[in-house]
């Protein structure tokens, strides 16, 4: 059974579902395209009820919707309601300015009637999206929120591991008052997502998730000349300069790393200390790593959840491993761990080479890389001989030196004095092998609509 929710702090197999058959799977794109057909004749109006309907009944059901995050990936729980809270409010955004977004934009032009013609965005039909598990609804939101605003319909092949969350935003979209197919999941096998890249019904597909499975689908869609976005990995930077309040930095970068347990594409993954400071910085970040507080997720004093998976575990181990055998030194920080559940401890490697394997991979987990440099120009170049290009933070008191050095980092995504930060209203991408396109804000309404330009010949001339 492909699909199972294992609970990761139990280690229990809690339930199974089935894989699609591939009659499902038909019905599925037929059902979508049906919908499209009625959806894209909707005003923003009415688009809108709806989106703000999903978000009124997160907001009611909160307590029943966040254990299901808990249980199928191991999150938090304080974590699992702030992530229903945010899948609120990227609703609610959409909700309230989709509208302007897509208002159609008149442009000059004396080959037109009047001097001028529109763009119109325009729905164009079936997006298909392929999720990850660490945010199990917030990946769904930021993608589908935008699609069903635009006048497009959605289809989700979700991660493996979390079929409950992905079948309980089935069921919320219904209570909502979706029509059949404005949303459909499907727990779809690696060969049926292949095939429903390629129906021509489908007219963008959407990843978030690792770069191999990016380099696949990107391909797949590419093979079928569909516009595709691709959210990937990342192995964010956090900058310390010289004048950082670096309680401040040591603070949030041990939360920017520890949060979700580590599993998060804009964790900060590399500190990157200048040398005047080093010595503060690390032993405050290794204090607060300390008092991390692993236990049962459901617990609001939990800290430390769980990894998601015994295979993610597994991998993470390895990782380490092999990043020792290369040279890097390997510290463990002492917390203590409960009997059950994948847990992992944090570990610090530094010297890191750049010919360890280390060095240019992403660590999915509660591991730090810490690198020790002599100035800004260094930090700088350590920052950006990364393969990735999501987000990355800058820690120092000269707020202008501190953007200075944020606008060299070659990354989507820069905060000063905080890790990534975000939000609803925030676009949110990367560059390099972090992937391309945005999603959130009217960035992301715009990636999947036809920008139709309309003008008026003069019939009297
Ligand atoms: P993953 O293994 O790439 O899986 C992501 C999704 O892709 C899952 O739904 C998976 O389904 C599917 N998938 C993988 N191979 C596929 C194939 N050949 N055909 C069809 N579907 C396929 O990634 P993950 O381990 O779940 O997630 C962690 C990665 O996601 C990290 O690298 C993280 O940085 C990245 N991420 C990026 C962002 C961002 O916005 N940039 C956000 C969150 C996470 P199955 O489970 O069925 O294989």
């Amino acid at each position: 059974m492909a699909y199972t929710a294992i609970n990761p702090y139990t280690e229990q197999v809690e339930q199974e579902f089935p894989n699609a058959t591939d009659a499902q799977v038909d019905s599925a794109l037929d059902t979508a395209h049906q919908a499209f057909l009625n959806w894209r004749e909707t005003d923003h109006a009415q688009r809108a009820r709806l989106l703000g309907a999903i978000a009124d009944l997160l907001e009611r059901d909160r307590e029943t919707y966040a254990p299901v995050l808990t249980a199928d990936m191991g999150k938090t729980l304080v974590e699992a309601r702030a992530e229903v809270d945010n899948c609120v409010r990227i609703l609610r955004w959409y909700a309230k300015h989709a509208s302007a977004a897509l208002a159609p934009q008149v442009r000059p032009s004396q080959n037109y009637k009047g001097g001028q013609y529109q763009v119109v965005p325009t729905p164009v039909g079936i997006i298909y999206i392929v999720e990850p598990w660490n945010f199990p609804y917030y990946q769904i939101a930021r993608v589908l929120a935008p699609q069903l605003a635009a006048g497009n319909t959605v289809i989700l092949k979700h991660a493996s591991n979390v079929p409950r969350a992905a079948a309980a935003w089935q069921k919320l979209m219904g209570e909502a008052g979706a029509p059949d197919g404005l949303f459909t999941n499907v727990f779809a096998t690696h060969a049926q997502s292949a095939r429903i890249i390629a129906d021509e019904r489908v007219r963008g597909v959407a990843l978030t998730g690792s770069e191999q499975a990016g380099a696949i689908i990107a391909g797949q869609a590419a093979a079928a000349l569909k516009k595709s976005t691709m959210e990937l990995g990342g192995a964010d930077a956090l900058i310390v300069l010289d004048d950082a309040n670096v309680d401040l930095a040591a603070k949030w970068a041990a939360n920017g790393r520890h949060r979700n347990a580590g599993q998060v594409c804009v964790s900060s993954k590399r500190m990157i200390v200048v040398d005047a400071v080093y010595d503060r910085f690390v032993s405050a970040y290794r204090k607060n790593v300390a008092a991390l507080v692993a236990g049962d997720p459901r617990d609001e004093t939990t800290t430390l959840a769980p990894l998601s998976s015994q295979a993610a575990r597994d991998e993470l181990l390895a990782q380490v491993a092999r990043a020792g055998a290369a040279g890097a030194t390997v510290e463990t920080v002492d917390v203590a761990l409960p009997d059950s559940g994948w847990f992992f401890t944090p570990v610090i490697l530094t010297d890191i080479t750049p010919d360890n394997p280390a060095y240019t991979e992403e660590f999915f987990g509660p591991v730090t890389q810490l690198y020790c440099v002599a100035d800004e120009n260094e930090a700088v170049a350590v920052a950006n001989s990364s393969p990735y290009g999501l987000g990355g933070s800058v820690f120092g008191a000269d707020e202008q030196r501190a953007l200075a050095v944020g606008g060299r980092l070659d990354t989507g995504m820069v905060s000063i004095n905080r890790p990534s930060l975000g939000g609803a209203d925030v676009p949110f991408g990367g560059t390099k092998r972090s992937g391309y396109g945005r999603e959130l804000t009217e960035l992301g309404l715009l990636e999947f609509v036809n920008l139709k330009v309309i003008g008026l010949g003069d019939i009297n001339a």
